[in-house]
């Protein structure tokens, strides 16, 4: 299938929002309220238009400092490209991002809230930057423990997250493949992991995993809706966490407060906007 992914430049406070080109425009707010469900990806929904597989582009926005913008699209699920978040960086850097005038305004967290089930945990901490800590152990010889720790902005972004890709079972694609549902490219955009070892190798990190699980959450936490002054710990978490954290956040207006003072001096992040293009094919 193809695709037509573009973003464009959008007002002052209009916030992250996804335009559907094949239904008028029709508009889905990059937001907490708009989660539809959850498995391998993370899935918008409003008045009952779906939009799959949203995360991995809005990292690359939401570390980028990018506030308002359209992403128009003509299909159901984003393209996966390469499985990671680096063809979407490209597409920002060739557009270019234009800082606006006015004050940021971002999400300050108070007081923790937290999210947990059995052993998976996800919990958000007032801090004076954003940062993200993401622990991941699967028990598998090529994953086991991985954590990543960072202040999220475009240049740790780049350098640590943006290049790592998603990635599946093989046993996960099998019945697919004997549907006929996955074709050649599959391989292109997922690392395939093997019983005891990688499918189509090599990796670009060894812990290429954990980073790409923090891709992930961050991507998932652009549905705060605002940038976010707060300390993310993931542990074991995966979609469906990040994303009640968002709810939960959301929800609980004590746990808040939007301000416009701008913290961060190791991240200035302007507000801006982005225009890009793009041909995308699955
Ligand atoms: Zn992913």
């Amino acid at each position: 299938m193809q695709s037509r992914l573009r973003l464009t430049p959008a007002p002052p406070d209009a916030g992250i929002v996804f335009r559907r080109t094949d239904l008028d425009l029709f508009r889905i707010e990059a937001h907490g309220s708009n989660v539809a469900r959850v498995s391998y990806a993370t899935s918008l929904m409003k008045q009952g238009v779906l939009l799959s597989t949203t995360e991995h582009l809005l990292a690359a926005i939401y570390s980028c400092g990018i506030d308002n913008v359209y992403i128009d699209i003509d299909a159901i699920e984003l393209p996966i490209l390469d499985g990671s978040a680096e063809p979407f960086m490209q597409m920002i850097d060739e557009a270019g991002i234009r800082k606006l005038r006015r004050k940021r305004r971002y999400l300050k967290v108070l007081k923790p809230v937290e999210v947990v089930e059995d052993d998976r945990r996800i919990g958000i901490y007032p801090s004076d930057d954003f940062r993200v800590c993401c622990y991941v152990d699967f028990p598998h010889p090529m994953v086991g423990q991985q954590e990543v720790e960072m202040v999220v902005n475009s240049e740790s972004f780049r350098q640590v997250l943006s290049r790592a890709r998603t990635f599946c079972f093989e046993s996960d694609i099998e019945p697919l493949r004997a549907m006929g549902l996955i074709r050649g490219g599959s391989l292109d955009n997922a690392i395939v992991l093997t019983r005891d070892g990688v499918l189509n190798g090599p990796l670009r990190y060894a812990d290429e995993f954990g980073r790409h699980k923090a891709l992930d959450l961050i991507g998932d936490l652009a549905l705060a809706g605002l940038p976010l002054l707060g300390r993310v710990e993931a542990r074991k978490a995966g979609h469906a966490l990040h994303t009640q954290l968002v709810s939960r956040l959301l929800a609980d207006t004590g746990a808040w407060t939007i301000t416009t003072e701008d913290h961060a001096p190791e991240a200035p992040r302007p507000i801006v906007d982005a225009f890009a293009e793009s041909h995308a094919a699955d």
